[in-house]
């Protein structure tokens, strides 16, 4: 079998005015993150892993902050774009392992909606995705609650010869 792994890694800085929406949950929350689509750092990292395992980048190559037609868009959608690449390339997703680092909110009431949209939108089973969530005790800018990071790392798996 021919497997390929990647790894994938975002942050997005907290601020008002703004929706909070992670791994496609929309959490209700103070602050959001701020950025040019709806700033999902957990898929953003999720992506970066997929496209890394593919060996295609970053999700700047695949979709340019600078066009318009990102701006405020459905990480999820994006998402979605991903797999139907990851699919023409022979692949599908393994799993994936998530870990959303952010102070507050307590994310655990949303983790099980999470995987369940992220599972959706790559077309595999719920169980192939897994997401987990830390605080670091204080510490840092997640700790300082200034914004959210998050972690992915990801196999694929060829599905298609030649
Ligand atoms: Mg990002």
């Amino acid at each position: 079998m021919d497997f390929k792994i990647g790894i994938g890694y975002d942050v997005h800085r907290l601020a008002e005015n703004r929706k909070l929406v992670l791994g496609g949950v929309h959490i209700p929350c103070e602050m959001g993150l701020d950025g040019h689509s709806d700033a999902d750092v957990a898929i953003h990292a999720l992506m970066d892993s997929i496209l890394g395992a593919l060996g295609k980048g970053d999700i700047g190559v695949m979709f340019p902050d600078t066009d318009e037609k990102y701006a405020g868009i459905s990480s999820v959608f994006l998402l979605e774009e991903v797999a139907k690449l990851m699919r023409s390339e022979g692949y599908t997703l393994s799993n994936a392992d998530m870990v959303i680092i952010a102070q507050n909110p307590k994310l655990r009431p949303f983790i099980d909606s999470m995987e369940t949209i992220i599972s959706c939108a790559l077309g595999v089973e719920k169980s192939k995705i897994n997401i987990k969530a830390t605080t670091e005790e204080g510490l840092g800018f997640t700790g300082e609650g200034l914004g959210i990071g998050a972690k992915a790392v990801c196999m694929i798996c060829r599905i298609k010869t030649g």
